[in-house]
């Protein structure tokens, strides 16, 4: 038992900062009650001096796992023992979890974008991903048996490394240029924070006023939802997908991890969220 009377072998932390608006702490508390597990998610703003230390601390105490988050996904990676595929070639962690005495690094974004697409047929998709940050590593690593990929980021360099760096052939175009590739794409994915928190009033994509073809629009960011770039897709006549399936999904898959359990059905974001 820790000093505060926490089991640590029932203590699972979110790692990163800042942290104090996460909403995963009311995600896995709510799934552990609804299954009556005794775990307990807690969040620890770690500055990035101390992220070794409390990496350091997880082990000693053999907590039950961790997820990680901004800005340590990358950072932390030299502090694990094993890494999946998944988060090797993805290049970022979010999840923390034991394999024996084994402290791997997971990246459960994959599956969580990829949980709303369950029923489209990816290797037919010609894709447009907006952005070339942790979130559009996910999603190209996602899709990469897709038929086309392009890319438009406004570090065109940045979207060329991560595509050579797995090893998946694809075109970067600017965010100009991506206005063309609208046309062709049968899906399109915003994986810039444009259009999220402070910036409501902005789309990384002007839409056409309507699409001829069956175009999915999908939003990794969750809040406001809808955001402009999906109001205007669906305008437009596309359908539409928002991050907060992806959200969920990505914490039950951590979840899974830790407990062997996926969260109950009743366990989702509030609608206020
Ligand atoms: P990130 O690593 O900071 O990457 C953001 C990308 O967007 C970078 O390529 C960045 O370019 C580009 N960008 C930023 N501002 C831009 C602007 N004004 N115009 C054009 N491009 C811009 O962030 P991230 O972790 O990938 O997250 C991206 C979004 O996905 C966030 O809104 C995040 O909340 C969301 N997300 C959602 C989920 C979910 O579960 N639903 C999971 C992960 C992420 P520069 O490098 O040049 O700045």
């Amino acid at each position: 038992m820790q000093s505060d009377g926490r089991d640590p072998g029932q203590t699972l932390l979110l790692i990163g900062s800042p942290v104090a608006h996460s909403i995963s702490p009311y995600l896995h508390n709510a799934a552990a009650s609804a299954l009556g597990l005794s775990c307990v998610y807690r969040a620890i703003d770690t500055p990035p001096e101390q992220l070794a230390t409390v990496i350091s601390e997880l082990r000693s105490d053999r907590l039950l796992g961790a997820n990680v988050t901004i800005p340590h996904k990358e950072a932390v990676i030299p502090l694990l023992d094993e890494l999946t595929e998944t988060a090797r070639v993805v290049g970022a962690v979010n999840t923390l979890f034991w394999k024996g005495d084994v402290l791997v690094g997971d990246n459960t974004d994959v599956e969580g974008f990829l949980a709303p697409l369950s029923n489209i047929d990816i290797a037919r998709q010609k894709v447009l991903v907006l952005g070339a940050g942790g979130a559009a590593r996910a999603v190209i690593y996602a899709l990469r048996k897709t038929s086309a990929i392009w890319i438009a980021a406004r570090r065109p360099e940045q979207a060329r490394s991560l595509l050579e760096g797995m090893g998946i052939s694809g075109e970067v175009v600017s965010l100009d240029e991506a206005q063309d590739s609208v046309r062709d794409a049968t899906l399109i994915v915003n994986a810039t924070p444009v259009g999220g928190p402070g910036t409501e009033d902005r789309s990384p994509l002007d839409w056409p006023s309507s699409v001829e073809h069956n175009v999915l629009a999908y939003d990794l960011i969750y809040k406001p939802s809808p955001t402009r770039f999906l109001r205007q897709a669906s305008e437009a006549g596309a359908q539409t997908i928002d991050g907060r399936i992806m959200l969920r999904e990505q914490a039950s898959m951590s979840f899974q991890r830790w407990t062997g359990h996926r969260f109950p059905a009743e366990v989702d974001i509030p609608s206020e969220q």
